[in-house]
């Protein structure tokens, strides 16, 4: 059985608008597939500790919801029982053998059944049935396994028989959860707070006004502001250009102020909507309006209204800033939200982000995990316009967002919350136990920083060191490159800090989807564009001011190591490394001396990969970016949620590119660190043991999780299991192996909701 043929499966499954759907397309799916007679699905009814027919194809449909077999009786018990997979060439002679002629099925010889597990619980069995005698074999059972296991997934949160008929009869109701996939992990319930990007009208979230004359009168102030502007731009056309033109903005000038644009807002704003609200509205009316005209060019009048729509809504957002009150529990949600966005929300009141757009990887998802905050990227079908003020529930582990819940699923999410809570303290209870493996390999856990509100003293958070330093994010929050000076007193404030634990600073990495405000790059393939060392090299200015910037921050100290991102071959590296030495050289004229600091490159880049011994001969340590890595190595874009399925950094083919690394750097005895998110993957950190990784670094918040998986595994087992796990074919069975092994080692609690 392919592994595309199961992907196919997942994808049609994790597709389906909901529940019922989901199943009833495994069945079908998995019969054609396997070539069976009967595919089923059997949920398990908790309270009278039964098991219910819940989808079939090839069983009669009427039976669905009808039959019913105890716990301890037939094969799907027996199935229950072990928990695992029952696998008859002739199910007949078994005992428990069981004949139901109302399901209409035909007696059957061949059996294979599996459990559908949740946290260690079954609750239901899938079964495929052949009525010839016919053993199945492995690669049956293997698909049929990890088919439950994403329907374990799907079924989520829904326990009982009766919420699924619920979910049937109502599948609009407040337990249907959104899809996305998760960000951050942790589970939070909170208050929807709408964000949107500036000037995109399609965004504007339905909202009530604080004070209807107020918001009128705001408008008109805008509307008169606008209208000045646009004459002002006539005037100035026409002295340019001529009368025509001149009359084109005298047309915009009049439309600005039209009644029909004007008052059909406050007419709105009067009904009970806000002014961005109203406006949105208005526009879309006059741009259907617009459109249905036959006449192209009273057509084409549509884009003008759209823009003059764009442009009052501009300045209604200016006047908007800095009065939006974020409720105690704030859940952002939005289009995309940005890092910007979520840096407005006082650190204490975010609890949760869902964003339609973006995947875990994106940088606003790496600051939430940096946060301890919860999100639930790239969902789809987020009806973000209608949602503020909602209570939901993010669930940042299996990527799911519940809308005004049920009060059952709102009580099952407080327990979690609370088992969450109370992993969290254990777990930060033992955070400065060194995080060695049971058979005595010290693998430290260090942190990766950028922003300011990191300034974590390493002490307190049981990291040993700052692994990775995103420079950028100084460069970001800022109009303007900082001096060598400003950047002095930056890192030396984060050496000194971090004193005499090593800290890495990385050089500027900005290109791809980090991009400056003042130094604009429009690419078509950004990521594949000016980005990393391609922009510092081609900018010694800039390059050199850093350098000296972090040479000079290290006086006294001597804990500063310095690291170079994005390097795609030895040249490149041997650029950088000319420019330090000649920074170092500059500044020992003009100081007389330097403090020692360790260099390291980056492996992000395949072709690095495969340059590694050479690369690794000119530097104090690698540090392989996984993120990079896998969206390079997988050609998948680590922001496109489309294609995030694809991206994971358990391909077999990442797992062999850092296998390459370890050993090509081992041999010149230069240590491997690993700072991109894989490290803070519980499951992956069972791998990254297992190939002889020799540090992590990962974000404050998962220090702690982190220290406590590298305790509970031995470098020996981690060994072993990664030499199954090369043995696979992809990422997905490789993730539910793991997940396996995790849950085996008593952390499953650490990869899904409770614990
Ligand atoms: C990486 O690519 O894994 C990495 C750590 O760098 P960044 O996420 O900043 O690109
Ligand atoms: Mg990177």
């Amino acid at each position: 059985m392919s592994s595309e043929v199961l992907r196919d499966i997942v994808d049609k499954v994790n597709a389906a608008p909901d529940l019922t759907t989901a199943l009833g397309i495994a069945v079908t799916e998995v019969k054609a597939v396997m070539a069976v007679d009967v595919c089923s699905v059997y949920l398990r009814d908790f309270e009278r500790d039964e098991f219910v027919l819940t989808a079939t194809d090839g069983l009669r449909p009427e039976a669905v919801g009808k039959v019913r077999i105890r716990s301890d009786q037939g094969l799907v018990g027996v199935v229950a029982e072990r928990s695992e997979p029952v696998n008859l060439e002739e199910a007949t002679g078994h005992p428990r053998y069981l004949f139901l002629a109302e399901t209409g099925e035909q007696r059957f010889h061949g059996f294979l059944g599996v459990p559908i597990l949740r946290h260690r619980r079954v609750i239901g069995v899938l079964v495929v049935r052949q009525a010839a005698i016919r053993r199945f074999n492995e690669d049956e059972v293997d698909l049929l396994m990890t088919l439950a296991w994403r329907l374990a997934d799907a079924i989520g949160h829904v326990e009982t028989l009766s919420e699924v008929i619920a979910l049937r009869e109502e599948p609009t109701g407040g337990s249907k959860p959104l899809f996305g996939l998760g960000g951050a992990p942790g589970v939070a319930i909170g208050k929807a707070m709408v964000v949107y990007p500036p000037a995109d009208l399609d965004a504007v979230p339905d909202r009530a006004p604080n004070h209807v004359g107020e918001e009128i009168a705001g408008f008109e102030r805008v509307v008169r502001t606008v209208r000045d502007e646009v004459a002002a731009l006539g005037r100035d056309v026409g002295s340019r250009l001529g009368d025509e033109e001149r009359a084109l903005f005298d047309a915009y000038a009049a439309m600005v102020s039209s009644d029909s644009l004007v008052g059909g807002t406050i007419e709105r704003i009067r009904d009970g909507q806000w002014a961005p609200g109203a406006l949105r509205d208005t526009v879309r009316e006059h741009v259907a309006a617009f459109e249905a005209i036959s006449d192209p060019y009273l057509r084409e009048r549509a884009s003008d209204v759209r823009d003059l729509g764009r442009l009052l809504l501009t300045h209604l957002q200016a006047g908007d800033v800095g009065i939006r009150h974020y409720p105690k529990r704030t859940v952002l949600v939005g289009d995309e939200i940005t890092a910007m966005q979520l840096a407005q929300v006082p650190a204490d009141q975010c609890v949760g982000v869902i964003s339609a757009h973006g995947s875990g990887f994106s940088h606003v998802a790496i600051l939430c995990r940096a946060m301890g905050i919860p999100a639930v990227m790239g969902v789809e079908d987020l009806p973000a316009g209608q949602l503020e003020g909602s209570e939901v529930i993010v669930d940042g582990y299996a990527g799911r967002v519940y809308v005004s819940p049920s009060a059952a699923i709102r009580a099952e999410f407080d327990e979690l919350a609370r088992e969450e809570a109370e992993l969290s303290e254990e777990l930060a209870r033992d955070r400065l136990a060194p995080s060695t493996t049971t058979d005595g390999v010290h693998v430290p856990v260090c942190i990766n920083a950028g922003l300011q509100a990191e300034a974590v003293s390493l002490v307190d958070s049981g990291a040993e060191g700052i692994g990775l330093y995103r420079t950028e994010f100084p460069f970001l929050v800022r109009d303007r490159f900082p001096g060598e000076e400003e950047q002095v007193r930056l890192y030396r404030q984060v050496l000194a800090n971090s004193h005499p634990a090593p800290v890495t600073l990385r050089t500027l990495d900005v290109g791809g989807d980090k991009v400056l405000p003042y130094l604009p790059i429009n690419e078509a393939n950004p990521f594949l564009g000016w980005r990393g060392v391609r922009v510092t090299l081609d900018h010694p200015d800039i390059f050199m001011i850093q350098l000296r910037a972090m040479l000079r921050a290290n006086a006294g100290l001597g804990n500063l190591e310095v690291m170079f991102p994005m390097i795609s071959g030895v040249s490149e590296l041997d650029q950088c490394l000319k420019l330090l030495a000649r920074a170092r050289a500059e500044l020992v004229e003009e100081y007389g001396a330097v403090e020692p600091y360790r260099v390291g490159v980056m492996i992000e880049v395949p072709s690095a990969v495969y340059a590694v011994e050479r690369l690794a001969q000119r530097v104090d340590f690698v540090s392989v970016g996984t993120n990079d890595l896998t969206q390079y190595l997988l050609a998948v874009d680590r922001n496109n949620e489309r294609v995030a399925e694809l991206y994971d950094h358990l391909h077999p083919a990442v797992l062999s590119a850092i296998e390459a690394i370890v050993t090509g750097a081992h041999k010149h005895g230069v240590p491997v660190s690993v700072c991109g998110e894989m490290a803070e993957d519980p499951v992956a950190v069972l791998m990254l043991v297992g190939l002889g990784v020799d540090k992590l670094s990962v974000s404050g918040a998962s220090v702690a999780r982190i220290k406590h998986v590298v305790r509970k595994v031995s470098r020996q087992d981690a060994v072993d299991l990664l030499d199954e796990m090369l043995l696979q074919d992809d990422a997905l069975t490789i993730r539910f192996l793991l997940t396996g092994a995790i849950e085996d080692l008593g952390l499953g609690g650490l990869v899904r909701a409770g614990r």
